[in-house]
């Protein structure tokens, strides 16, 4: 198990069972907190085969250099991080993927999650990553037609892929809600229970350049599902999602950059993959990058 700490107590995270313990008896001076935030997702590439309305990863080409990105996670690792989580673009495209999943499962403590449309998942992927990867999570914003209108690929498809990552790898479905979505969540969280996903986690459409953010009407509906919600997956969201619905917070005073980064696929360090403002995370490496983007007050 790997130790954290930080103002809510001693937290215990077990990466491969994604247990997590917090000793929040413990009060543990600010100078020995981890100076890492709890969680950095690492945008590998632009690139993606999917074209998706509301995607809200940049068009331009950019892809992250591997000796620079290994390089962040010994670093992110030894200061306290618990995970890293990849994402994109589609990050099954980064050709160095399973090299530094395997990298980071034998030379880190660090807990390795990514994020994938899962459509380009086949046995040779699978059995690559299997054993160094920790978490998979399957964007999945519809069933059937509305999936198949909105990521323009076969749902059968999606199934196939479902069978496959379920087999090896503990997993959970992310969803955006917004108003097309919302009336696919009963089928979804079907379909999580169906393949045995660990969670299913709902995550209110962000307004970007191209897309609005969701309706408040849709909010409203999303919270009175989440109210009557029984199924068997655990459901969760993003830190800061408004979604009406009682939210457990274990960890309330670890906020801001203790808690979460996002480095995207030109190596700019942000507060989140939203923010407008990022500092470049340059040959001083990435924590001080963190600590210059903490005192810009970005
Ligand atoms: S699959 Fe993800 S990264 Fe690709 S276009 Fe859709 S939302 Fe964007």
């Amino acid at each position: 198990m790997k130790v954290r700490f930080g103002p809510d107590g001693a937290h215990l995270f077990d990466r491969w069972s994604g247990m997590n313990l917090l000793l929040d008896e413990v009060e543990v001076p600010e100078r020995a907190w981890s100076a890492a935030p709890r969680q950095v997702s690492i945008a590998l590439t632009n690139a993606c085969d999917l074209a998706c309305t509301y995607c809200y990863a940049p068009k331009h080409r950019a892809v992250l250099g591997v000796e620079s990105l290994l390089g962040w996670v010994r670093e992110l690792d030894l200061a306290g991080a618990l995970g890293v989580g990849f994402g994109g673009g589609e990050p099954t495209l980064y050709r160095h993927l399973p090299d530094v999943c395997e990298y980071m499962a034998e030379n880190t403590n660090l807990a390795v999650t990514m994020t994938t449309h899962g459509l380009r998942w086949n046995a040779a992927l699978t059995s690559r990553l299997s054993g160094v990867v920790h978490f998979v999570r399957v964007s999945v914003d519809g069933t059937t037609n509305t999936y198949e209108r909105l990521r323009g690929r076969s749902f059968e498809r999606l199934r196939d892929s479902l069978r496959l990552i379920a087999a090896d790898f503990r997993w959970g479905i992310n969803t955006v809600i917004n108003e097309e979505t919302i009336k696919d969540l009963d089928g979804i969280a079907s379909l999580a229970s169906e393949y045995g996903a660990a969670e299913l986690l709902l995550l209110p459409q962000q307004p970007t350049k191209t897309a609005g953010g969701v309706q408040q009407a849709t909010l409203r509906e999303l919270e009175s599902w989440v109210r009557r919600y029984s199924g068997p997956v655990p459901l969760a969201t993003s830190e800061n999602a408004e979604i009406g619905a009682p939210l457990a917070r274990a960890l309330q005073h670890e906020v801001g950059l203790r808690s979460y980064a996002h480095i995207d696929a030109t190596g700019t360090v942000r507060r989140s993959s939203y923010a407008e403002r990022g500092v470049p995370v340059d040959e001083d490496g990435v924590m001080a990058a963190l600590a210059r983007l903490e005192r810009m007050g970005a």
